[in-house]
């Protein structure tokens, strides 16, 4: 007997078959990898893969026994109404591929943009359809064409968006060099699950041994294929298909990471609660009706068995039986052990569970935004809700955008030089952990404005990837910069007037010489003191004085052009800055168009004042090198202008006596 077994291992088999859901490629990696690894065989079962189709109905070939197993979507949940009573085993993808791709050139630039464009639907996408739906476009909004699966259907404009796998399509339109813009039904708060193993009530009763061994192989399967990817890269092209080039599933096994979290998710774990979501969203679609019950469409991998008869049947056979008696002892206290450890590792898990919510209470809850960029392909893989607050977006539009989308274009480029610098020293490691870097990063908002964020990061690798990623914090620091702009604005400028104090007016001539030396023009310097204005204080009071101060500084800016610069010096003193003037008299052709303004009549609180000018001009390269000089001999032009009776312009000139 124990021959037979051995050597008819082979026969012993049974042979089941598997339906993808499309042709091979990594989405079913795990199947793959439980099979080379000889989980399937170890579990008896002598395993097929049945390629999916255009057409194809893995429901039906389940149902109707011409496979055991098949891969489906969330829309497994309709099938059972359907009177086709499918088991779901286990969720393979925690979140759906499903996305829309559209075509900005086109006009879209959000989802409301595809009201009455054409998409290319797919059948089994219902939860695109209940985004649609629940963004407030119906199908009659739009127009539906049949998916066909050619990508150029979009880059050749034959369609304005279509529906799409993003762990697929968008490897494609990257090649062809197309821009793209992503909806994710994520942003609308429907969230399905992805890719599920399933199979029919009738073989999970007929065949639950073989049912659970092949759950389990294939679970195990996964978690090989999710830490050996490019090995099952290198299994699919060798023995399933060379239909896919090697960068595509290499593409595609990065996204299917994000879709199946293996960092935070036991393969196969699903949760009864998110399948209500679905048979909630499509209850909302019409498609289930409100009593829907779940019951029966979930498989459970440890069900609560009922041991009373093992212990009658102990009880019977093995009475009074001291030697057996024993036994009995040892299998007690091996159960209690047993029950222990069990409690123990629930209490873990229950512990495990409420600090993973904690964490993720905190993160959700906080004003700053949490988030993490995949260095690598510089995407961003996670962001916390407060994003809304912050920017206006979803979480699941920044991770569908790129990280240009995200960043203005000053901030960005200088993102892109630290990622540039940090990220092979990161990969050497000769960036630590813990060293963390600050910038002042603006970033886009949904509104079509920016908002200013202090950004904390720092670089790690992901342990489960192996990947590099950045993580950090941004916090909103708009209110920090008004203040800080406030405080740079008062530091330079005066109060009175507005105009640029001493202090900025000497580095704005600074600046201004540089250049004139630079390309070789004529600068002017022209110092502007009113004549008797101490009268005016002094007959109608300081607050009228200081009324005509801000009168006289809107008249002289308003007699410059934009290039021109105007400072308050001193008390009634003001002092033009005119660059590339020409020559002396255009210079002076100036100063007298400000004086003649300044001798117009001011109307100030109910009175009528009259006040003059006196202004000394001196120009760069003639009257001098550089600013004090410049500023020395305008001064004394000024000074000349008073002296020779006011209300006029002096060129500074060297051979003018000294008073
Ligand atoms: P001059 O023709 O020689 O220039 O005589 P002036 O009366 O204009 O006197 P001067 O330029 O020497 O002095 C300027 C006066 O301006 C001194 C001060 O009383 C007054 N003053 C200085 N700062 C302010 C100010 O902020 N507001 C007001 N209202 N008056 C000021
Ligand atoms: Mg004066």
């Amino acid at each position: 007997m124990l021959w037979l077994c051995a050597s008819g291992g082979a026969w012993a088999m049974e042979t089941v078959t598997l339906k993808l859901k499309w042709s091979h490629s990594f989405q079913f990696a795990g199947y793959y990898a439980a099979k080379a690894q000889g989980y399937y065989r170890d579990a008896g079962l002598d395993v097929h893969f049945s390629e999916g189709n255009p057409g194809d109905d893995a429901v039906a070939d389940v149902i109707s026994g011409r496979a055991q197993f098949g891969s489906g979507s969330s829309s497994l949940l309709l099938n059972r109404t359907a009177h086709a009573p499918v088991v779901v085993l286990a969720v393979i993808f925690q979140h759906s591929p499903y996305v829309l791709i559209a075509n900005p050139a086109n006009g879209i630039r959000n989802i409301h943009d595809l009201a009455g464009k054409r998409i290319m639907v797919e059948p089994l996408a219902e939860e695109l359809e209940a985004y649609l739906l629940r963004e407030g476009i119906s199908p009659k909004d739009y127009r539906q064409i049949p998916l066909s699966h050619d990508i150029r259907d979009l880059t050749e404009n034959r369609t304005d968006a279509i529906f799409a796998y993003n762990s697929v399509q968008p490897f494609y339109l990257d090649q062809a060099g197309f821009e793209y813009r992503i909806f994710s039904p994520r942003a609308a708060g429907i969230d399905f699950y992805g890719d599920n193993l399933f199979t029919s009530e009738y073989y999970l009763n007929s065949h639950p041994q073989e049912a659970k061994a092949f759950r389990e192989a294939s679970l195990k399967g996964w978690d090989y294929a999710m830490a050996h990817p490019d090995e099952i890269i290198d299994l699919i092209l060798r023995e399933y298909s060379q239909q896919q080039p090697r960068e595509k599933l290499q593409f595609e096994a990065r996204e299917m990471r994000n879709l199946i979290q293996p960092e935070h998710v036991d393969i196969g774990y699903m949760y009864p609660g998110r399948w209500q979501h679905i048979a909630s969203v499509y209850t909302e679609l019409g498609m289930l009706s409100d009593d829907f019950s779940i019951e029966g469409f979930l498989y459970d991998p440890n069900p609560k068995v009922d041991l009373t008869w093992l212990y009658y049947s102990l009880l019977i056979s093995l009475g009074g039986v001291i030697v057996l008696g024993g036994f009995a002892s040892f299998i007690h206290t091996t159960n209690r052990r047993l029950k222990i450890s069990l409690a123990e590792l629930n209490e873990a898990k229950i512990q495990l569970d409420i600090s993973h919510q904690k964490y993720q209470t905190l993160t959700e809850s906080m004003r700053d935004v949490v988030w993490i960029i995949d260095a690598e392909s510089r995407r961003f893989t996670y962001i916390s809700p407060s994003v809304q607050g912050l920017r206006g977006y979803m979480p699941e539009e920044v991770l569908a955008a790129s990280l240009a989308d995200s960043l203005m274009p000053e901030s960005f480029a200088r993102v892109q030089e630290g990622i540039a610098e940090r990220l092979p020293k990161a990969r050497s490691g000769e960036l630590k952990e813990d060293q963390y870097f600050t910038h002042e990063l603006e970033q886009r908002c949904k509104n079509g404005g920016s908002v200013w964020t202090e950004v904390i990061l720092h670089y790690c690798r992901n342990p489960q990837s192996g990947r590099i990623e950045i993580r950090g914090v941004s916090r909103d620091i708009s209110e920090r910069r008004l203040a800080e702009e406030k405080i740079r604005h008062m530091a330079q400028h005066d109060s009175l007037t507005s105009l640029p104090n001493r202090m900025l007016f000497s580095e704005l001539t600074e600046r201004a010489l540089a250049s004139a030396r630079r390309e070789q023009t004529r600068l002017a310097l022209v110092f502007v003191d009113l004549d008797k204005f101490k009268p005016v204080n002094d007959t109608y009071g300081h607050g009228v004085g200081d009324l005509l101060l801000k009168e006289v500084a809107i008249r002289i800016r308003q007699c410059l052009r934009d290039s021109d610069t105007v400072g308050r010096i001193g008390g009634d003193e003001f002092v033009m800055l005119l660059p590339q003037v020409g020559s002396a008299e255009n210079a002076l052709v100036i100063a007298n168009k400000v004086r003649e303004t300044l001798n117009r009549p001011f109307l100030i609180s109910g009175k009528t004042l009259a006040i003059s000018s006196s202004m000394g001009v001196a120009l760069y390269p003639e009257h001098g090198a550089n600013q004090i000089d410049l500023e020395a001999h305008a001064d004394f032009a000024m000074y000349h202008a008073k002296a020779s009776g006011r209300n006029q312009v002096s060129l500074f000139s060297p051979n003018t006596p000294q008073q």
